[in-house]
């Protein structure tokens, strides 16, 4: 089968099968034998490692990636496109394409089948209008997953590398940042792709961190309280996080005495404030200020 990063041969594909892009899935092909070498240089696959692509489209990465890796596992979602694949991947053997939503994969059940338990290295040109839950659930804690490189939208990247201070910095970048370390590879303009999306695309590295980026007695409380203060990113930290139901720990009153966690365990206003203050912090700062150990300090001495 011919390379597909060659345009002609992504048309004549499309063409063939009268395939409709349906924005509905995300569907910007690639186009560019560069981009996709740098993707797979940059995921630094080998035969040993088995890699789960999200979103093969017609196959014009999982081609390059089968070539460079032991097995390749790819998860797409149009029904359209499976024919397709059949065809584009017939020479590869060593590529595996599941009829799935990537969101209702069991990837646990999925290592066990094509890599014996062992972790995934993900590669993929994301969907981008499910980036965010998608890179979520491959972070989670017990993902099987040790690598995750992927296309995603230029200010998406951003974010996920942003520092404190800055408007792009949020959730996203403390999720990212307490999981992995994050550099971004490549910059891809749109026209590496077919149709063209409206925005500039980045590569971004996650490589998993074996233990977290920071310590914290309890990471999901943690994380709600992130979630909180960037939910009403313009309000100050101690509004924010203190109106949001929280549950801290009901007996914990913060040195000095003055404020507790309130009624029912739920963090209240008072115990945030009371909290920044002994963190020798300003009881007007907002969330986007913190750091990510800032964040676990103000969590562990919440709970
Ligand atoms: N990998 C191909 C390429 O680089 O040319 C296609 C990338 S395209 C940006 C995103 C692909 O993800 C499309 O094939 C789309 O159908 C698929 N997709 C969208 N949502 C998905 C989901 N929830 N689960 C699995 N695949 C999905």
């Amino acid at each position: 089968m011919a390379e597909l990063g060659q345009p002609k041969n992504t048309i004549d594909i499309i063409k063939k099968y009268n395939f409709r892009f349906r924005k509905k899935f995300g569907q910007n092909f690639l186009i560019d034998t560069h981009v996709l070498e740098k993707i797979a240089a940059a995921a630094e696959i080998g035969p040993e490692d088995c890699v789960l692509e999200i979103g093969p489209g017609i196959g014009t990465l999982t081609q390059v990636l089968a070539e460079h890796a032991g097995q390749v596992v790819a998860v797409e979602i149009d029904p359209e496109l499976i024919p397709i694949l059949q065809e584009t991947l017939a020479d590869y053997p060593n590529a595996e394409v599941i009829h799935n939503d990537i969101l209702k994969t069991d990837l646990k059940e999925l290592s066990e089948k094509y890599n014996n338990g062992r972790p995934f290295s993900v590669v993929a040109n994301l969907p981008y209008y499910i980036t965010t839950p998608i890179v979520m659930t491959l972070l989670e804690k017990n993902a099987p997953v040790k690598s995750i490189t992927v296309m995603v939208q230029k200010e998406v990247a951003e974010r996920m590398q942003a520092q404190p201070g800055g408007k792009e910095y949020g959730a996203l970048s403390l999720a990212v940042q307490y999981y992995a370390e994050a550099e971004i590879v490549a910059n891809v303009p749109p026209n590496c792709f077919i149709p063209r999306p409206n925005v500039g695309s980045c590569v971004i590295r996650l490589r998993r961190c074996e233990t977290p980026r920071v310590e914290t007695k309890d990471p999901d409380r943690m994380f709600r309280i992130i979630r909180a203060a960037f939910n009403q990113r313009r309000k100050t930290l101690a509004n924010s996080v203190g109106n949001a139901g929280i549950p801290g720990c009901s007996t914990a009153v913060p040195a000095g005495g003055a404020a507790g966690t309130g009624t029912g365990g739920v963090i209240t206003r008072e115990a945030v404030t009371a909290v920044l203050r002994e963190m020798g912090l300003s009881e007007t700062i907002r969330g986007e200020a913190l750091s990510l150990e800032q964040f676990a300090e103000l969590s562990d001495r919440l709970g």
